[in-house]
């Protein structure tokens, strides 16, 4: 290892930081950019209903469609995005192209499911994420109850009486809200005792555990728990038919997954119609 005393060290360590925060700004000004010229896509991923086995609805997913890396995901952005404040920018622009789509759907005479978007903490805290989904509804004449907000837990972890006040604006709007990503964070259940939710997304985390000890009767317990509390289920992560089985025999409402249908463009969305 190399010995370096105090000076060199520091400028070491001033030189690597450094190099970082160009790096940061350089992606940070890529983003931006992205955002200004419409590189930002969304795809969608099918909700099947369990019982009919017919999609219910559609996640909305966010997809940057670089210039020369192809199509990128969001675990190489969302949290830049986050730090950098560009998330309001970006969750306005999929508010925009998601209302936009149901529009051009209904237009053309196409069969049109309600889709979900997902909002983050920090847009959560934005004083008018309502009136800018509002507005984005009117413009585009889309009716609220065609689109469903998805929170996570971290999201409310804020000033509880804000983000009471924020959902139930929501739900006053009409939209749909559901709790995603549930049984990951560390106060689920009291915030389900709190909020009122219409929808109850699980954590791909259990869908994966199912066939391990005790993974069946975890899942049955947040079923029963969510139907008693009058919400919906959707069990997140569904890659195998043996889990399909499952979640229909315990009652879960709806399934997501790569099993089912990875997220796809837009123009693939109506041969899931058929
Ligand atoms: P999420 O809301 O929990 O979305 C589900 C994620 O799980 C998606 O990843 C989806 O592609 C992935 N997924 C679906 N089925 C399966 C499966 O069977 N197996 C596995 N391993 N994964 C599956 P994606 O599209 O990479 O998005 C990741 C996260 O980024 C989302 O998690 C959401 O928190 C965030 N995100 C995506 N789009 C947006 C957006 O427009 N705005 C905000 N604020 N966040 C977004
Ligand atoms: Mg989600
Ligand atoms: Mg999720
Ligand atoms: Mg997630």
């Amino acid at each position: 290892s190399v010995k370096l005393d105090g000076k060199h060290a520091w400028r070491f360590f001033d030189r690597r930081r450094a190099d970082f925060i160009a790096h940061q700004h350089r992606k940070e000004a890529e983003l931006r950019e992205a955002l200004e010229s419409d590189q930002i896509v969304v795809f969608y991923q099918p909700r099947i209903d369990a019982r009919s086995g017919r999609p219910c609805g559609f996640e909305a997913l966010a997809r940057w469609a670089h210039p020369t890396r192809g199509i990128l995901e969001p675990s190489e952005f969302i949290d830049l995005a986050e730090e950098t404040g560009l998330i309001n920018r970006l969750g306005d622009v999929v508010a925009e192209k998601v209302c936009r789509q149901l529009a051009f759907w209904r237009e053309n005479g196409q069969e049109v499911l309600p889709v979900s978007i997902n909002v983050s903490a920090r847009q959560f805290m934005q004083p008018d994420l309502l009136q800018q989904l509002g507005r984005c509804l009117e413009r585009c004449g889309v009716e609220p109850g065609q689109i469903e907000i998805e929170v996570t837990e971290s999201s409310m972890m804020h000033d509880a009486a804000a983000v009471a006040e924020t959902l139930s604006s929501i739900r006053g709007l009409g939209m749909t809200l559901s709790l995603d990503d549930f049984g990951t964070g560390y106060s689920s259940l009291s915030q389900l005792q709190d909020l009122d939710f219409d929808v109850l997304k699980v954590d791909r985390a259990f869908t994966a555990r199912l066939q391990e000890p005790k993974g069946e009767v975890f899942f049955s317990a947040i079923i029963s728990m969510a139907h008693s509390l009058g919400m919906r289920v959707v069990a997140e992560g569904v890659e195998t038919r043996e889990q399909m089985e499952l979640l229909k025999a315990l009652g879960c409402d709806e399934l997501q997954g790569f099993g089912l249908s990875k997220p796809v463009a837009a123009e693939r969305v109506s041969a899931f119609l058929m």
